[in-house]
């Protein structure tokens, strides 16, 4: 999208060091389809259930990208190729006995809860350190980065930019911030993944 490429540009960096996550929740296969035909590959769902109406697709990667419940994490982990959400040990169980079942593991990204708020999901910054680093033990290279959602009434920048300061004092090489009405902030901020649906798709009839 030319958006990214522009924020990209204007902030000195290569727009193909920025992947765009289309966020189709809400919206039906046919739209997923018309993205992968238009040459959109990467997709976010943020609902397992709901993904699986649409997934598995062939040429698609697909990113789970909301709070996971445990008992859905055997599917996800069977569905998708990334889960952005990680944000608990009791998470990370789950996801470890299912990929021992499944031989499979898709790629994690710890989610962190950036502005502390409390209706967030996302592991609280007084934990993320100590948190990160037990995912890093565990799932190795699969732990490949951080995800946020900054607070929505803030300047979002300062937010993305713990972030990605974070992401370097790990050695984590993926950024996932920024939606539809920020990611020009977070690509400035050295995002690699930004999340976009409404921008994409369209607004969404359902609010979720
Ligand atoms: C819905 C959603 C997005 C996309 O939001 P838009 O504002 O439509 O771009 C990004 N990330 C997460 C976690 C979401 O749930």
């Amino acid at each position: 999208m030319d958006r990214i490429a522009r924020a990209a540009l204007g902030a000195g960096r290569d727009p193909a060091a920025v992947t765009l996550v289309a966020v189709s929740k809400t919206h039906g296969q046919a739209a997923v389809l018309a993205a992968l035909a238009a040459g959109q590959h990467v997709f976010g769902e943020n609902r397992v259930q709901e993904a699986a109406e649409k997934f598995p697709l062939q040429g698609t990667q697909l990113h789970i990208i909301g709070g996971l419940q445990t008992n859905k994490a055997a599917q996800a982990v069977l569905l998708a190729d990334a889960i952005d959400s990680l944000d608990r040990a009791s998470l990370a169980d789950a996801i470890a006995t299912a990929a021992q079942k499944a031989g499979r593991l898709p790629q994690l990204l710890v989610q962190v809860n950036i502005g502390d708020e409390a209706q967030k999901s996302g592991v609280a910054l007084a934990e993320a350190d100590s948190f990160i680093r037990a995912m890093r033990a565990r799932f190795g290279a699969n732990l490949a980065g951080l995800m946020c959602i900054p607070p929505e009434s803030a300047d979002p920048s300062p937010y993305f930019q713990r972030l990605a300061a974070m992401a370097d004092e790990h050695g984590l090489a993926v950024r996932s911030m920024g939606m539809s009405g920020d990611f020009e902030a977070a690509i400035a901020a050295g995002a690699t993944h930004v999340r976009a649906g409404s921008a994409i798709f369209g607004a969404r009839m359902v609010a979720k």
